[in-house]
């Protein structure tokens, strides 16, 4: 499994059903698309008023005679106020009253009954406005299909202004079976109350994107009927090249490898197969027709048998890597796909064998290993039909990916080349105005002023000449010149920033051997030239230690690579950082040794769910021996180590579904003196005793909390006690059991560090002013979800967000995660500026 680490996945709060749990917290996540795919059957069923979606697809565009039209489009739920058409800015409008004040509901919330069919387009576009977000804890959007829904979240991000939100299909996370895209029947819009208080999103102009796109992305969903394991890997490698389009500036549409049958790709002239290790007869069937009508293919890794044939290239068997670097490098042959860059770095752990077929196809790229040595395995084909590639397309290199697959593309259908580019230049124009716009020179530090001037002038220069090479036809040249003049935006915007003395500022470090590629010297002391402060990094789960421990079993590779603590201690001392251990809580996510795991569940250690099956995963809070064992293992560290702090993470439970153990049973009827009749199901249908329940399980976290604390400051006085937690604690309380409003009112801990991972300013803003309240006196250093975001180089929001938290006074800050990318791309960046040291 892969590693979990920090809570990365965005959350929304689920669309229950009236009648059941009130805010069930929903992980979005890949899991969730397995359940997605009972695809549409038979005609839609006769609705009331739908709203009609031809072809150039509006939704609605809130033209309503009066109240009374749009309160019978926009169908109020219970409780909420109802919509009322506006013109705001020249827009037809609604205004979507969110009234908090006085009233019980969870969340105002609003039904339009539609009769849309989404299977071919990219998702969901409208803009929405909302001049005070702090009300509401989050807003989302759910397409109701059959029985299930489609769910996803967004924010308003001007408050000023309109913001266009984009919703895509393959980013959404579903509930119960939806019936598929081609039978979207409701547009249901929550905003989750978050404070008492009123507020009012205004929406306009709801269209469906992405139809009619030349680009059609076939997702491989019939994996998860034929090829489950490989599912989450369908949704990551499109995901991988749909990004990739989406940063050219290409229009796209996603269709299920479910969907597609004759007629779906008329309008399409490139198709795409990012990953698809399965595939229906009729899909096969429909691309070999396109492709014989003369559409064109890009293919990565596998494609039908038939589909090679029709491209004119030969399948050949999985090859391995021989060593690891193996497959390092793709490498064009000259001249062999104009526009490509020479070199684009890709470790790859195999590929698949392919070989061209004489007179139909050649080899464009060949792999080389990390010594700069041929394999003579082809990387890249192409056919007149078709590019393939012998492998997915990885993130990493990703600028030189993103030129790859646009010459790839370009290839295929020469006018997406000039899409690419006339795109480019003009988010660069947009760019260099809105940085010329909000730079004030006299807010410059002096030292920065002519080293921003200098490169501000150089960034102007590289857009014209972009400009002109665009003109001239000359693409591939201009898109470098363009992507040249962004990146030159990128630092002076960062040079024009202010540094703020006595600030934390820290990195979490997922992986316990610090970024790949980096001694932990070597990073530590790129933190400490960019002006940070601490570092936390993951050294321990809760059945493994990446130090010499007496308490945890240790990770193998310890002996090999030594005692990590004490090698990113020694740096941290070197370079003036603090370091704060990093534990992970409960969860062992499949890293601890087996005899370790066998023990566990022998002794009934191990959490089981709400319905009766074991989760191995993750211990039991309310089992003695486990409180002993975690408290034990962060008193060791902060005993044998110098450390600055120790750090709890997934100080909670998974989720509402743990822990039933017999051992839970047990000592909870102990504590309340009562014997339960019906167990677990009684813990659900009597809330009286749920509300027992819910304490006595937040109960369980706490103690902890309170015992290692206690502990860990007999030990060793100066380190402080710190952790990560969920961003919305009036909600986790009750769905994961932490309360860490209660840790910083008691004292137990010595700062927090709220994961607020979402992309959005505003929201990020909101939950930051909460967090602040509920921490009252201690540190609230909010949790900045920069490898969680669609772009995980955002050095502009990274700085939008320190600015939020300068703005509500919290003092510091702390960066989710410290990886080769972001050690190179960002952190840099931030010391020009934002974080220079003094
Ligand atoms: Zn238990």
């Amino acid at each position: 499994m892969k590693t979990i680490g920090l809570e990365r996945s965005r959350r929304i709060l689920g669309n229950s059903a009236a009648g059941s749990p009130a805010r069930r917290a929903t992980v979005l996540g890949i899991g969730l698309w397995l359940a997605v795919l009972v695809m549409a059957t038979g005609a839609m069923a006769g609705e009331p008023a739908p709203a009609a979606a031809p072809a150039g697809a509006i939704v609605d565009n809130f033209d309503y005679a009066d109240a009374a039209a749009a309160q019978a489009a926009w169908r109020a739920m219970g409780g909420t106020a109802g919509a009322v058409p506006a013109e705001v800015d020249g827009q037809k409008a609604l205004r979507m009253p969110c009234n908090f004040r006085g009233t019980k509901i969870d969340r105002a919330s609003w039904d339009r009954p539609v009769q849309l069919d989404m299977t071919a387009c990219r998702g969901m576009r409208f803009r929405v406005r909302c001049r005070d977000t702090s009300p509401v804890a989050g807003f989302s959007l759910y397409l109701q299909s059959g029985d299930g829904w489609y769910a996803t979240h967004f924010a308003p991000t001007d408050r000023e202004g309109w913001t266009t939100i984009t919703l895509d299909k393959e980013d959404m996370g579903t509930e119960g079976r939806p019936a598929g895209w081609g039978r979207i029947s409701t547009i249901r819009l929550s905003a989750w109350r978050g404070q008492n208080t009123d507020t009012e999103l205004v929406i306009a102009g709801m269209t469906l994107v992405g139809q009619q796109a030349a680009i059609a992305v076939v997702r491989g969903e019939s994996a998860a009927r034929d090829a489950p394991r490989e599912m989450e890997s369908v949704v990551q490698y499109t995901r991988t090249v749909t990004t990739c389009l989406k940063e050219l500036g290409l229009d796209y549409s996603v269709v299920s490898d479910l969907d597609l049958v004759a007629g779906r790709l008329k309008d399409t002239r490139l198709v795409i197969l990012p990953h698809n290790p399965s595939m229906p007869d009729a899909a096969a069937e429909t691309i070999a027709r396109f492709l014989e009508g003369g559409g064109k293919m890009m293919a990565f890794y596998g494609m039908p048998g038939r589909l090679w044939q029709a491209v004119g290239m030969q399948s050949g068997t999985h090859v391995p890597q021989k060593f690891d670097g193996y497959f390092a490098s793709i490498r064009f042959q000259d001249a062999a796909l104009a526009g490509a860059p020479p070199v684009v770095g890709q470790r790859s752990w195999n590929i698949r064998g392919a070989r061209p077929v004489e007179a139909r196809s050649r080899v464009a790229a060949v792999w080389f290993d990390k010594d700069g040595k041929s394999t003579d395995w082809p990387a890249v084909l192409a056919s007149d039909n078709c590019i393939y590639m012998t492998h997915v397309l990885l993130q990493d290199d990703a600028a030189h990916k993103r030129r790859m697959l646009l010459a790839m593309a370009g290839r295929l259908v020469p006018d997406l080349w000039r899409q690419a580019v006339e795109a480019s230049v003009e988010r660069v124009r947009r760019a260099e105005k809105e940085t010329t716009g909000k730079v004030r020179d006299a807010e410059i530090p002096p030292r920065q002023v002519q080293p921003f001037r200098d490169t501000l002038a150089r960034a102007r220069a590289g857009l014209a000449d972009a400009a002109s090479l665009s003109k001239e036809g000359k693409y591939p040249e201009a898109i470098e010149q363009a992507e040249k003049a962004q990146r030159g935006l990128a630092e002076a915007w960062c040079l024009a920033q202010r540094s703020q003395p006595g600030e934390h500022r820290a990195f979490w470090c997922h992986s316990a051997f610090g970024p790949p590629g980096m001694t932990w010297d070597e990073a530590i002391k790129t933190l400490a030239d960019n002006g940070f402060t601490a570092i936390v990094p993951n050294m321990c789960w809760a059945g493994t230690a990446f130090y010499e421990s007496k308490v945890l079993p240790v990770a193998p590779e310890v002996k090999e690579k030594g005692d990590q603590i004490a090698l990113c201690l020694a740096a941290c001392r070197k370079y003036g950082l603090q370091c704060h251990v990093w534990k992970v809580n409960w969860n062992t996510a499949g890293r601890a040794p087996k005899e370790f795991m066998d023990r566990l569940r022998e002794e009934g250690r191990l959490q089981v769910r709400f319905s009766g099956k074991p989760d191995d995963h993750w211990l039991c809070p309310s089992h003695p021996e486990n409180q002993k064992l975690e408290r034990d293992s962060m008193v060791e560290v902060a005993t044998a180590y110098d450390v600055d702090g120790i750090h709890f993470d997934y100080i909670r439970y998974p989720d509402r579904d743990g822990c039933f153990c017999p051992g839970c049973r047990e000592r909870f009827e102990e504590t309340i003196g009562v014997r339960i009749a019906n167990w677990p199901a009684d813990v659900r249908r009597d809330a009286a005793l749920e509300t027992k329940w819910l304490d006595w399980r937040r109960d369980s976290i706490t103690r902890l909390v309170a015992a290692t604390s206690e502990a860990v400051r007999k030990a060793r006085p100066k380190c402080r006690v710190s952790a990560a937690v969920f961003s919305n604690w009036a909600v986790d309380r009750d769905n994961v059991g932490q309360d860490w409003k209660l840790w910083c009112e008691r004292g137990y801990v010595d700062f927090v560090c709220p994961m607020d991972y979402t992309p959005y300013n505003g929201e990020f803003e909101s939950m930051v002013a909460r967090q602040v309240q509920w921490a009252g006196k201690v540190p609230c250093y909010p949790g900045i979800g920069l490898s969680t975001w669609p772009s995980q180089t955002d050095i502009g929001k990274v700085i939008d967000q320190i600015y939020v938290t300068r703005r509500l006074g919290t003092r510091g800050f702390t960066i989710f995660e410290f990886n080769a990318t972001t050690a190179s791309e960002v952190v840099p960046l931030c010391g020009k500026g934002i974080t220079a040291k003094e």
